[in-house]
């Protein structure tokens, strides 16, 4: 069977983009959620739509598992091989096919990285609204399939609200489309069904994608306060005073000094809580919630505020927020960001919780949040060897979703569930909510073949999710 299905392969895509040695395979082992690993059996990278199809064919014959991936940039293990079997990756389908400036659009391959389409876009006065911080690698193939955000999300709207059809090879490796070139979805909405879906239900080949036009205007903020709490209650109050800032970024003080220590940008090393706010749209407008968003910081004590000057600042401020994760690894070599969401105004008792979880396991935690819509990023520092160390990691982490859903939020703003948070749906969802989405999943996936044991637990439930044993299962069936 494996050499007639690696010459299969081999016809479909090119000898050379069939990987089967155990060293190649290594890369693809996990994505950026290192905690959960399992090799493929082989990586197949295709060039087209129809060779993709023909790829999910074979494999459909062959009864044989295929998950889709992009740059593997995804931080819940999302296209994790768990089954083992083929992982398709899409990094070859990395064309930006057309801008189409009169009606904002454009068609891509989805390979293609979320930045290259800006670029592209940026020769006409336009871009691509979500930005997720992993932006220069991440593909669009992975941002849909994750609902991506980032930190323009806040006033943009995620992925879901960018993208206007697609290009699908389904689970039996049928090509159709979903969506068009317009908004308008006629009959059942299978994109934004899709849209999220985490390769659960086919492999997006092409995506048309809206775009929108640079704002005239845009102010760059950063700002330091005494306390975490003090920067969330001006973040709310901001939020209240009805101006809807185009991002509202936060660190607090172990990765304020982290990034300071690798990239030595002048930041206030005192301070608990940097916050950035940016400002976007028309230039008369911006001016007046310039003023709300300063009385605001006013109101809640705010020690230091910096708008930026020019282009350099802004990509100044910018830098502090986005290296935050990567500045990290001089703390520990390993990090495990957790994706939770709470309502903005249980920011600051959600702080609170995660700073005792943190004593009582040990820790060292930083937080970074998209403070705007209460999307928290706690990133737990920890050595891998330290078998002691990466359980605690585990427990923690199931303990702050805990607390996110407990204070009235849920389990991922943006990462998706994926491998990782399968176990944790039950909290959020009753057995009827999960039976109704695996309807769906079964109406397009019916053998289970594409990318198994994500998104939703099966009945075999605590301790197994796949056919390789992932650490954090072994775990959980201790429990
Ligand atoms: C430093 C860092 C910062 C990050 N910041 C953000 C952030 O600000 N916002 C955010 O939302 N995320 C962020 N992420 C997470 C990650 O970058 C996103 O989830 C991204 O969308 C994943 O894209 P990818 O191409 O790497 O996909 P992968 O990781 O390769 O795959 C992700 C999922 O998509 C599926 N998939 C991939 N391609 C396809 C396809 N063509 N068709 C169907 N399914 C497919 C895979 O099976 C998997 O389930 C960050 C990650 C890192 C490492």
């Amino acid at each position: 069977l494996t050499s007639s299905l690696l010459d299969e392969l081999r016809q479909i895509v090119g000898a050379e983009y069939v990987l089967s040695d155990s060293v190649d395979l290594s890369v693809y082992e996990c994505d950026g959620e290192t905690l959960d690993v399992a090799r493929p059996d082989y990586v197949v990278l295709p060039a087209t739509t129809a060779e993709t199809a023909a790829v999910v064919r074979l494999a459909n014959r062959h009864k044989i598992p295929f998950s889709p991936r992009g740059a593997g940039t995804g931080l819940s293990g999302g296209s994790t091989t768990v089954y083992g079997g083929i992982l398709i990756s899409m990094t070859r389908m990395t064309r930006v096919l057309l801008i189409d400036p009169d009606d904002h659009i454009a068609v891509v391959e989805v390979g293609a990285t979320n930045l290259s389409i800006s670029q592209e876009a940026n020769k006409y006065g336009l871009h691509f609204a979500p930005d997720p911080s992993s932006q220069v690698a991440s593909t669009i193939g992975g941002n849909l399939a994750e609902n991506a955000g980032g930190p323009h999300c806040l006033k943009y709207g995620m992925t879901t609200d960018h993208v206007l059809g697609i290009t699908v090879v389904l689970p039996d490796g049928t090509i159709t489309k979903f969506g068009g070139r317009s908004r308008d979805r006629l009959g059942l909405d299978l994109l934004g069904v899709f849209v999220g879906s985490e390769g659960t239900l086919g492999l997006a080949t092409e995506a048309v994608l809206k775009l929108v036009p640079k704002p005239q205007a845009v102010e760059t903020m950063l700002a330091y306060f005494p306390t975490v709490d003090s920067a969330g209650e001006a973040v709310s109050q901001i939020v209240a005073s009805g101006v809807i800032p185009a991002a509202m970024e936060m660190i607090d003080q172990l990765t304020l000094n982290a990034v300071e220590d690798a990239h030595h940008l002048g930041l206030n090393r005192e301070a608990a809580a940097l916050l950035i706010v940016e400002l976007d749209g028309p230039r008369a407008g911006i001016l007046v919630h310039k003023s709300i968003v300063e009385e605001c910081l006013k109101r809640n004590g705010v020690t230091g505020v910096q708008w930026a000057r020019d282009q350099n600042e802004r990509a100044r401020i910018w830098k502090a927020r986005k290296t935050a994760f990567g500045a990290l690894g001089r703390i520990a070599p390993h990090g495990y960001i957790l994706d939770g969401v709470i309502p903005r105004s249980k920011l600051a008792e959600a702080i609170r919780r995660i700073a005792e979880i943190s004593v009582k396991r040990h820790l060292t935690i930083s937080n970074i949040y998209h403070a705007g819509d209460g999307n928290l990023h706690p990133c737990m520092l920890y050595h891998k060897d330290n078998v002691k160390e990466v359980e605690s990691v585990l427990v923690a982490g199931r303990e702050i979703l805990e607390v996110c859903v407990d204070l009235g939020g849920t389990l991922s703003g943006e990462h998706g569930i994926g491998v990782e948070k399968i176990l944790e749906m039950a909290k959020v969802f009753t057995p009827h909510d999960l039976e109704a989405m695996g309807w769906v999943k079964q109406a397009f996936n019916p053998d289970g073949l594409c990318n198994p044991g994500k998104v939703l637990p099966t009945p075999k439930t605590c301790g197994e999710s796949g056919g390789r044993a992932m650490m954090r299962h072994m775990l959980s069936a201790q429990c």
